[in-house]
């Protein structure tokens, strides 16, 4: 079995709905926990930190497929207020996995970290914030959470906030749906750069990409994001997108959402594995086989049925080899493209 380590989970939401919910338990719904995580090969990844738009409801990807992809509901700003009280709580939530009296659970700050975590046999996470509404104007609270374990950040989820603007998951749409970083966001990045906070682009428009492509000193990289070329969603990356990622020594991890995967942007679970490798083939066609890794979006979204959950996982890398992937490509995919691009980002 390959180590699995993927670019993004929404797990700590379900903890959040359930406080009881215990981490370390097997469970029969979502898509990840400690034991099924084992048994699937993830030995870790980004745990995001996200705040809900109150008027979506639980499930984002549930309503949109209730509302048709094609008319999604544009979304406002969040009530900052809002977002400092549920990421405080998400972020102590992960913390209280690390402080875990087995020590089933890590979080990693740095590669060394994760690599003895890896050695160790210990499932390691990254802290990653999903939309940055709980850090004011000052930036203060970006030192804080960093000084947490703070380690990879989103300056926007799918709306607008005081940095950037998001994507809304219309297809078939550009990325290009609206302005680009604020004086704020400028400053976001350029303090990301210091503290070598890595910088997710997978939700932001394109002129916000660019914005950070002309400003940041890192590689650029999209957590879990696919090709529009093949599913031409405002929530994929076009093809001068990838080259400039490529050109950064980014990363792109692959999104197991349908809805970002599917060609005709039909919202249907009983998707084959096929139109993931068509992605990834595409994504290693303008990235190289060192940009590409995966990002699931496990219990955040809605998953081809031949994965299931993330004991799935390995059944992808079966069909990549199948289609041709050697072992070292394979194990780049799977979770060394992760380490390399993040020791370019977080030093050491
Ligand atoms: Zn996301």
């Amino acid at each position: 079995m390959i180590p699995v380590f993927d670019g993004h989970n929404d797990t700590v939401l379900q903890h959040l709905d359930d406080p009881a919910r215990d981490f370390f338990a097997r469970h029969d719904d979502g898509h990840l926990d400690a034991v099924r995580a084992a048994e699937g090969g993830l030995v870790g990844g980004f745990f995001a930190v996200y705040t809900r738009s109150p008027a979506v409801g639980a499930r984002y990807q549930d309503a949109i497929e209730a509302a048709g992809l094609s008319k999604p509901t544009p979304l406002g700003a969040i009530d900052p207020t809002d977002a400092v009280r549920n990421t405080n709580a998400a972020v102590a939530t992960i913390l209280g996995w690390a402080a875990d009296p087995e020590g089933r659970f890590r979080v990693a700050r740095s590669v060394a970290e994760l690599e003895a975590a890896m050695a160790d046999g210990v499932m390691a996470g990254v802290l990653h914030f999903e939309g940055a509404e709980a850090i004011g104007p000052d930036l203060a609270a970006l030192d804080v959470y960093h000084a947490a374990g703070l380690r990879s950040l989103g300056p926007v989820w799918s709306r607008p906030n005081l940095f950037a603007e998001g994507v809304p998951f219309a297809y078939p749409s550009s990325p290009d749906t609206g302005p680009g970083l604020t004086a704020h966001g400028r400053a976001l990045v350029r303090r990301c750069n210091e503290l070598r906070i890595m910088i997710d682009l997978s939700h932001i428009n394109e002129r916000g990409f660019w914005d950070v492509a002309a400003l940041s000193d890192a590689p650029l990289v999209a957590t879990h994001s696919n090709a529009h070329a093949i599913c031409p969603s405002a929530r994929n990356l076009t093809d001068e997108q990838l080259a400039a990622v490529r050109a950064s020594q980014g990363v792109v991890g692959l999104n197991f959402a349908v809805a970002f995967l599917a060609p005709d942007g039909r919202f249907d679970r009983a998707m084959p594995l096929e139109v993931m490798v068509r992605h990834v083939d595409h994504l290693v066609d303008k990235l190289g086989i060192d940009g590409v890794a995966l990002g699931s979006d496990f219990d955040g979204a809605g998953i081809p049925d031949a994965i299931g959950d993330v004991t799935g996982v390995q059944r992808l890398l079966e069909a990549l080899r199948e289609a041709g992937y050697d072992q070292e490509a394979l194990e780049k995919i799977a979770y060394r493209n992760w380490l390399r691009v993040l020791r370019l980002t977080w030093g050491g």
